[in-house]
């Protein structure tokens, strides 16, 4: 039987540096481009395509233009492959949906809007400061939104968007491989065809398949940060995986593992796999010694198919108009 630990951090331990060092750190600037890969003889990280085999006339974005990305971009990917991760990326887009509008987070097309057409609302930035709530029918009371001008206070109640699972865990995982050195590359050249492939076997068993995610927080990403962390090496070497990635985009922020087609036989054939969370996924008080209040939120993306998800509540105090 294999045992899945998922451990947390504690105000004065972080499980996540013990197990596993920074490969790398992106964080996207406003005006400061940077693409990773070679100029010349590209090959696609993707489907090992060279640009006699394939083309790369699009730059392709390395992490998605509408977590607020403008200047980070990757000479790894071709055309095509661009083509397919953009189609998955409607998936990654949608497990954050109402969130990316109140991020005000400005995408390929401007602001994102969020809709509900059943309770004919609409939510979207005007600028990074503003906030517009419309209700298209003010005679109908709102599922949705309901305002609370005591406290000057915003209850939503939002039905989010319908995705497929595995494609946005695949995007996410698109972000890590393609910020990975050549060198640690090499481990997940196996699992391409797998990233590749559009009609992948359900994982919803599968532990690897979760993503952790944090809502709000102290900062406000308008552009998104990454950070790769590699395994560091030991003497019972399979009992992590080898990369997490951690990214930060608007008010969210993810954590996935990132597998390799190999980590079948090689985590899962264990006795125990261990699964650090990073402390930026929970929130850490300092006289937390027995970490009682920490805890993280999972989501599990394994299956391929849509997903609608329950109604999400939360409230806030942005600054909005009507
Ligand atoms: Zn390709």
């Amino acid at each position: 039987m294999l045992d899945i630990k998922v451990v947390l951090p504690t105000f004065e331990k972080s499980p996540l540096h013990e197990a596993y060092s920074i490969s790398k750190v992106l964080s996207a600037k406003r005006s400061k481009k940077v693409i990773l890969g070679k100029k010349k003889d590209k090959v696609c990280r993707f489907c090992s395509m060279n640009e006699s085999q394939t083309s790369f006339k699009n730059l392709a974005h390395l992490i998605p233009e509408f977590m607020g990305n403008k200047t980070l971009f990757s000479n790894y990917e071709c055309d095509n492959c661009n083509n397919y991760f953009g189609n998955l990326e409607t998936s990654l887009s949608g497990l954050g949906g109402v969130f990316n509008s109140l991020a005000t987070l400005k995408g390929k097309k401007g602001f994102p809007k969020f809709k509900d057409n059943s309770d004919e609302i609409e939510i979207f930035a005007r600028s990074i400061k503003d906030i517009v709530i419309r209700f298209n029918n003010p005679e109908k009371k709102s599922r949705s939104i309901q305002r609370d001008t005591n406290n000057k206070l915003y209850h939503f109640n939002i039905q989010q968007p319908s995705y497929i699972p595995q494609n946005a865990f695949k995007s996410l995982m698109k972000i890590g491989v393609g910020m990975m050195p050549e060198t640690e590359f090499n481990d997940y050249k196996n699992t391409m065809a797998w990233l590749l492939d559009g009609n992948s076997v359900d994982q919803t068993n599968n532990p690897l398949f979760q993503v952790y995610r944090k809502l709000g927080g102290e900062r406000r990403f308008l552009q998104p940060w990454a950070i790769l962390f590699k395994k560091r090496e030991f003497n019972n070497n399979y009992l992590y995986p080898k990369h997490t990635l951690v990214i930060f985009y608007g008010i969210l922020t993810y954590q996935i593992f990132i597998p390799t087609v190999e980590d079948k036989d090689l985590l899962f054939n264990q006795n125990e796999m261990i699964l650090p969370i990073s402390k930026y996924l929970v929130e850490l008080k300092r006289n937390d010694k027995v970490n009682n209040t920490a805890h993280v939120v999972p989501i599990n993306l394994g299956s391929n198919l849509k997903f609608r998800p329950k109604r999400i509540e939360f409230s806030s105090h942005f600054r909005t108009h009507e």
